[in-house]
């Protein structure tokens, strides 16, 4: 099965941070991989600008390399990626004088779709938004895209929002969270609202809870200054364990629309209720095999920012109240996994009686690394001896079901790049939705600073903190196993 390829409209994309970490690692390769797909318009073309003074045939070199190292290029391409960088420009240009601007205006071309990338901290949004405008660089056609983190809280988060707002409309701003653009994510979506299997379930009387699990192995190198002023619940829970969470309860919105699905998603964050201080757990990566403790990497021996949350959180409305949802994210742990399981309830009664044991239906959407669906359903065990029951998994791995050519789908940026041009924001957060999970994770964040909380230890190459086991086991739950 062949996907198809739908070309988008000329643009001109500038990446403002082009020369840094996100642009050369995740947005140049996204954006060489749909030129290579034949998606980009013959006039389509990148202008980087940042503040180093390289010649474009300098930056050049550079996308080259990071082709190379990042997007698996291989020596038989090197044409293919000629063409690609005959497309690429760079301005040197500083956010926060007048420098470049000039030389920027006069690069664009008229009548055609410009988006800007601000590939820059947030501290840089305001100055970018106001020089495009000051330097007349909008047009009727201009977006914006602006990376996380969209804030510190819900203050810093108003803050941002009405200095984008003071430039750009709403409906040109294109906040990311490249969780929204991987390929399980939307088909969540569609599994949900394209099938009359699911939904009649999708409730508090058939799903026991609902278990959000987004597993690392890799520490915070790199990015300890941020992290430490982070933490998990800034740096995961509240945009992508959230965004998830999202998906997983939102009713169907009348059309798939962006803001008919946003204004759903928003409806599931209003609806959650706060977390009980006892309903969390904290914890902090200690050393391990795979290399020093959290304290150490951050070189802060009192460091009490953590590296993992488990929590329970309640969606208070009429299709999920009585469910729980489980959600739990760490770094250093056992394996990378993104996964999220709806345990569906025993059914009311066994005919089979007390020796068949318990069993119950699960739904594990699998979102890296392995993307697919299992179904877990309960058959007779095989062989003579009576009516024995074992549970089985009905597996769709969308590699195997969509053949070969489907193996490999799309980076997360790949799509929102091009989402981006097309002009649609249904993958994209909303201010508002910003706003409402910032207002859900404060008061959490303030209660652990209040009580002066301190994570608690657990080992790197684990499944987290013990009490996070107990924060189940209280409930007569458990935790689904963290797998590669
Ligand atoms: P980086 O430090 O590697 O790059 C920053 C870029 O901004 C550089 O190109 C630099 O030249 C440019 N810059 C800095 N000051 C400037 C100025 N005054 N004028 C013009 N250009 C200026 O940062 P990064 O890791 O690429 O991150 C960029 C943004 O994306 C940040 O907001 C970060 O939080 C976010 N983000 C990054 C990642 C990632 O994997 N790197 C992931 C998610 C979000």
């Amino acid at each position: 099965m062949v996907s198809r390829v739908i070309p988008v409209d000329p643009f001109d994309l500038i990446i403002f941070g082009g020369t840094g970490d996100l642009a050369q690692r995740k947005i140049l390769p996204a954006l060489y991989r749909r030129f290579c797909a034949g998606q980009w318009h013959e006039d389509a073309r990148i202008i980087a600008a940042a503040r180093a003074g390289h010649s474009a045939e300098d930056f050049r070199r550079m996308v080259a390399e990071s082709l190379h190292r990042h997007a698996a290029v291989r020596a038989s391409e090197s044409q293919r990626v000629s063409r690609f960088l005959q497309r690429v420009d760079y301005v040197p240009l500083d956010a926060v004088s007048a420098e470049g601007w000039g030389l920027l205006g006069e690069k664009l071309s008229p009548n055609r779709v410009r988006a800007f990338y601000f590939s820059v901290g947030p501290n840089l949004f305001g100055p970018l938004a106001e020089r495009v405008r000051a330097y007349d660089l909008a047009t009727e056609d201009t977006r914006i895209v602006v990376e996380k983190p969209f804030g510190h809280d819900l203050g810093s988060a108003r803050e941002l929002n009405a200095t984008l707002a003071a430039h750009f409309d709403e409906s040109q701003i294109y906040r990311i969270d490249h969780y929204l653009g991987k390929e399980t994510v939307q088909n969540l979506m569609a599994v949900r609202f394209g099938n009359m299997l699911f939904e009649p379930l999708w409730n508090s009387q058939y799903v026991d809870h609902i278990q959000i699990t987004v597993a690392e192995t890799v520490g915070i190198d790199g990015r300890e200054e941020y992290y430490e002023r982070a933490g998990a619940m800034r740096d995961m829970v509240q945009n992508h364990l959230m965004q998830l969470l999202c998906l997983i309860a939102m009713e169907p919105p009348a059309k798939f629309d962006p803001d008919a699905v946003r204004d759903e998603k928003l409806k599931v964050i209003r609806a959650l209720d706060p977390v009980e201080p006892h309903h969390i757990v904290r914890g902090q990566f200690s050393a391990g095999p795979e290399g020093v403790g959290y304290r150490e990497c951050v070189g802060n021996p009192r460091s009490t920012t953590e590296s993992y949350v488990a929590l329970k959180a309640h969606v208070s409305n009429w299709r999920w109240a009585g469910t729980p949802f489980y959600l739990r994210t760490g770094k250093r742990l056992v394996a990378r996994s993104s996964v999220i399981n709806v345990m569906f309830k025993d059914a009311p009664h066994s005919i089979f009686g007390e020796e068949a044991g318990r069993h119950a239906n699960a739904l594990s959407i699998r979102l890296q690394p392995n993307e697919g669906i299992t179904l877990k359903v309960t058959i007779k065990e095989p062989g003579p001896g009576g009516m024995r029951l074992i549970d089985v998994p009905l597996d769709m791995s969308f590699a195997e079901a969509l053949g070969p050519e489907n193996q490999d789908p799309p980076d997360a940026y790949e799509r929102l790049v091009m989402d981006v041009i097309r002009g649609n924001q249904t993958l994209f957060m909303r201010g508002d939705e910003v706003e409402a999970a910032w207002a859900w994770t404060d008061p959490i964040i303030a209660g652990w600073l209040a009580r002066g909380d301190v994570p608690k230890p657990y080992d790197s190459g684990s499944t987290g903190p013990g009490d996070a086991e107990l924060l189940m086991k209280r409930d007569g739950r458990r935790w689904q196993g963290i797998k590669p």
